[in-house]
Parts: structure tokens; sequence; C-alpha cells
């Protein structure tokens, strides 16, 4: 049975041009909820806005602190967040270079800090409480080989549910985490596509097999609906058992 608690509700979707965020926003607007996707290319946003109407969109870089902050503040009451949008790179840790340390952790930490501050002002403000869901990864948990950047940045990302869950959970926000291994999403092709590294990656997942979108998706929508009401703080691998494993 679907879940019916999303019908009035009103959500927030970072990086919805898009694989995982794409498919969170079409799948809130499919239960009821009143989406808004932020991406930062025009033509995702447009083609997202013709296969779901009723989603608005809005053309930001969530790199940009200020202009970020103005966009989210102007869109309205916000009850549900996801925190999505996301970028890797594959730079050996003595070859980054800070202009690549800060942007990855602008976009993957820094953003999501920023956005979800403006939303749960106006969730605290309102008195009406709210969920945040951070799109994680499970490269917070574990290494993966020349991923220093991602990695810290989605550590930060990771502890930001936690510190947010405990300071906001007396004012009804719920904060959780969904940390998938690989999808083969654009992001995730850039990666992974080669066979080798791909069977290597699958061969240490114990279900056998690379995530969706739908599963990250699933897991998401879980978090965000009144069903998991009593979860907070959360960390939520959708790795198939990836994680578990020493070997
Ligand atoms: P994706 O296919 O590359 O989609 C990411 C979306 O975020 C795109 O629409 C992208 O827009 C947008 N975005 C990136 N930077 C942005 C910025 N500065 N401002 C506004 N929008 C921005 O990636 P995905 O695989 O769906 O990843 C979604 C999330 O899942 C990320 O946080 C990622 O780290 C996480 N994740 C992915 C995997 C995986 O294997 N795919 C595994 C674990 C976790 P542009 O295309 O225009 O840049």
């Amino acid at each position: 049975m679907e879940d019916t608690s999303f019908q009035g509700k009103r959500a927030l979707v970072t990086g919805a041009g898009k694989g995982i965020g794409r498919a969170i926003a079409v799948k809130l607007a499919s239960l009821g909820a009143k989406v808004y996707g932020i991406s930062r290319t025009q033509s995702d946003l447009d083609n997202l806005k013709q296969q779901v109407p009723s989603i608005e969109t809005r053309f930001v870089d969530i790199s940009d602190w200020d202009n970020t902050r103005k966009v989210v503040g102007e869109l309205g009451p916000i009850d549900l967040l996801v925190n999505n949008a996301g970028i890797t790179n594959w730079t050996g840790f003595l070859d980054v270079t800070k202009e690549e340390l800060d942007n990855l952790h602008d976009i993957n930490f820094r953003a999501a800090f920023n956005i979800s501050q403006v939303v749960a002002r106006g969730m605290a403000e309102r008195g009406t409480g709210g969920a945040i869901v951070n799109i994680s990864s499970i490269a917070a948990m574990r290494v993966v080989p020349n991923h220093t950047c991602y990695c810290t940045a989605k550590a930060a990302l990771d502890m930001l549910a936690m510190t947010l869950a405990y300071e906001l959970g007396p004012k009804k926000i719920r904060v959780n985490s969904v940390d998938p291994t690989i999808v083969l999403t654009e992001l995730g092709k850039r990666g992974w596509s080669d066979p080798v590294k791909k069977a290597n990656a699958i061969a240490k997942i114990p279900i056998g097999r690379l995530a969706e979108e739908e599963d990250v998706v699933n897991a998401t929508i879980f978090l965000l609906s009144d069903k998991s009401s009593m979860i907070n703080g959360a960390i939520l691998p959708v790795d198939g058992g990836m994680v578990v494993s020493c070997v």
C-alpha cells in the first residue's frame, strides 16, 4: 500500500535534475507532495517540469551560499527536505588542490548545512515539525580509493544528520541519512562502468548486485514518511550488506 502521509506536504529536493534526486522528486510528487526541485542544468529542470508539471523547479548552484539561502528562503514553508545534490572526484590525496577540496565539501556538505538551516528555522518557527534526509554514501563509513574529499564530506554529512537529530528532535524535526552503495546513475557510471571494477565492487556486496535508484528512493520515502516517526539520527546503509564485510 502506498504511503499517503505526503498529501498536502511541501518538499524540497536538491539535485533533482538527474539520477537519484530526480527519482525521489518524481516519487514524492506521485505520492501527493508539492515538490520543489533544485538543480544547476536548466535543460534537466525543463524536462523534469515536462515530465511532472506539478513540480516547481529552481535553477541554483548550491555551492553559492548566499544565493542558495535567498532562493530557498523564498520557497515558503517546507515540510520535507532531501539534501541529495552531490559530486565526486577521483584524485589521490597528495594531488588534491584547495579548489577541489572546497568544491567537494561546498556541494556535498556545506550546502546541506546551509539549506537545512534555512528550512529547519522555518519548521521550528511554524512549530509544525518536519523531516530531513541527507543522501550520503557508504563512502562516509569506508574508504573508496582516491576519494578523500568525497569520503570526508560524506562523513561530515552523516554527522550533520546526527547533530541535527539531537538539536532539532525536540522541535519535532527528524533528520536521517541514507548511505547507498554504487548506483549506476551518470555519477555512478563515471566511476564504475569499467567491467572489472564493477565486478570487483559487486563481489563485495553480499546481495550480489549494485543498488538501483529505486532502492534509494524507497529508503528515503520511508524516512520522510510518518511510518518512521520514531527514527531520528539514523545512518541507513542501502548497500546489500557491503559495509558489514571486512574482506
Ligand atoms: P547525478 O546523477 O550526477 O545527479 C546529481 C544531481 O545533483 C544532478 O542533477 C546535478 O546537476 C546536481 N548537482 C550537483 N551539484 C550541484 C550544485 N552545485 N548545485 C545544484 N545541483 C547540483 O548523481 P547521483 O548518482 O544521482 O547522486 C545523488 C546523490 O547520491 C549524491 O549526493 C551522491 O553523492 C549520492 N550517492 C551516489 C552514489 C552513486 O553511485 N550514484 C552512491 C552513493 C551516494 P548537474 O548534473 O547539472 O551537475
